[in-house]
């Protein structure tokens, strides 16, 4: 007699959507598009966010989808809540008025949620740590301070006006809409990772090091950790970054002199790692609240595509730590734009500490401290993009991070905009890494960036992998 095999598992198929896609495309038309092309179990529903790399139309510059309005909301987009605020959230929080106003009186939740339900998709609430500080009146109270005492235009997730901020707008989201999820994501590392330009996208050597504002401050004397010195081995490293950027090589070279200046001064990595833990214990906080208000929503964070790059930022994101404070885990695996970002990351670092040796050997330091094989040279990379071999690894390590406990979602990159001769997604990019994330033991995927910048046949690449994948398991 054949083995009977049990029915294989349902898969959490996700997808991020901004307001803006229902209210051009209308709800039922895009939860028929996102259901028959992809398979769509399951919404992200971008509800809070000053930015319009999750919240808005394509970005201007790049070419429009073959769905949606046919124009860029250049001049109309303004982010914010795209739900209700309802006011008695708020009493005590920095931030009173912050409905999108972009939309009228359009409600993301109450416009899709109940829809979603009746057809059996799940939704979730998806913010995130992006604020607009010319919307914002009180911004200036909770902003970063910088090394030189200068308020940034990031919020300081120490600040505990910000972290009450955060608890409302969540409680507010899960007490008045039927939502089964929420999902935060924070692109954002401390000082010593931002001034060695240990990311992708643009570095300029001048990063607002920071955080030195009074919370900061007294968490850091609590440590037992000089301010001071953390101050002054942070405008040191500036001074560093500056020198290598302009070509001052030192008489040791630029990493024996970077490593001594983490000797001489060790507050710097203590500083580093204070960035890090206050947005670990936002993590913790906000988990609590949501499971103590409504124990079956899922909590679950988007974690940086700098993951992928960065070994010094990957050290901060540690999965097993995480676990604790998660249901989920979001990570992003974007290999299309992968490429051309961690060709950026290439650049950025070579610029600083890793001067010394030539890009493409930094590169393939990199290929080997991160567990990547058969990748593209720098040459080649932003054109290539990253494999399907990668979103493999990196589904696989998420999992031994986790230790199996959580389901970890790659993030999957459709048409998420690169420069003009740079890597495009293709269907068979698509099929090829919404596989290798579930054939590497992914629960689900979740497609990104966002519904308004993707081409249907690229979704609609997705929704065969995924039947392709349940039919080999059946
Ligand atoms: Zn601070």
């Amino acid at each position: 007699m054949p083995a009977r095999r049990a029915p294989a598992k349902a898969k959490f198929i996700a997808i991020q959507v901004g307001a803006v896609s229902f209210a051009d495309e209308g709800v039922d038309n895009v939860l028929d598009i996102l259901q028959e092309r992809a398979g769509i179990n399951a919404l992200m529903l971008a509800v809070f966010t000053y930015g319009r790399g999750i919240a808005g139309r394509q970005i201007p510059g790049q070419p429009l989808p073959d769905h949606g309005a046919q124009k860029y909301d250049t001049d109309t987009f303004h982010g914010g809540s795209y739900a209700a605020v309802h006011p008695q959230y708020y009493r005590l929080s920095p931030f009173k008025d912050f409905r999108a106003p972009d939309l009228g009186d359009f409600d993301l939740l109450q416009a899709v949620v109940p829809k979603a339900k009746m057809r059996g998709m799940k939704s979730y609430c998806w913010l995130e740590d992006v604020y607009n500080p010319r919307f914002l009146p009180q911004f200036e109270q909770v902003a970063e301070i910088d090394v030189h005492g200068q308020r940034t235009g990031q919020a300081c997730l120490n600040n505990p006006e910000v972290r009450d901020f955060l608890r409302s707008l969540l409680a507010d989201y899960i007490e008045s809409y039927d939502v089964d999820g929420v999902m935060w994501g924070s692109e954002r590392q401390g000082p010593l990772n931002s001034a060695i330009g240990s990311h992708h996208g643009g570095f300029s050597g001048h990063t607002s090091n920071t955080c030195f504002c009074e919370h900061c401050q007294r968490k850091g004397r609590e440590r037992g950790i000089s301010v001071e010195r953390a101050r002054q081995g942070l405008i040191e490293l500036g001074g560093f970054v500056d020198a290598a950027r302009a070509d001052r090589k030192p008489s040791d070279g630029y990493f024996v002199t970077f490593w001594r200046l983490l000797l001489t001064y060790p507050e710097i990595l203590a500083w580093e790692k204070l960035w890090t833990d206050g947005q670990q214990e936002v993590y913790a906080e906000l988990y609590g609240a949501v499971k103590a208000a409504r124990s079956r929503v899922q909590v679950g964070w988007h974690l940086w595509h700098n993951n992928s790059f960065s070994p010094f930022y990957r050290a901060e994101q540690d999965y097993w730590k995480l676990r604790q404070h998660s249901d989920f885990l979001k990570v992003v695996m974007y290999n299309n734009c992968g490429g051309p970002r961690l060709a950026e990351y290439i650049t950025n670092i070579h610029s600083t500490i890793f001067r010394d040796a030539p890009p493409e050997d930094v590169l393939a330091l990199h290929y080997s401290i991160l567990g990547y094989s058969g990748e593209a040279g720098l040459d080649q990379l932003a054109t290539t993009g990253l494999s399907a071999d990668y979103v493999a690894r990196e589904t696989k390590r998420a999992i031994a991070g986790v230790r199996g406990e959580i389901p970890v979602y790659p993030g999957i990159d459709i048409d998420i905009p690169t420069g003009p001769n740079e890597k495009k997604t293709q269907p068979a990019d698509v099929k090829a890494t919404v596989k290798a994330a579930l054939a590497s033991g992914a629960q689900g995927v979740v497609l990104s960036r966002k519904y308004s910048e993707m081409r249907l046949a690229n979704l609609a690449a997705a929704g065969e992998a995924v039947r392709e994948i349940m039919t080999s398991e059946s």
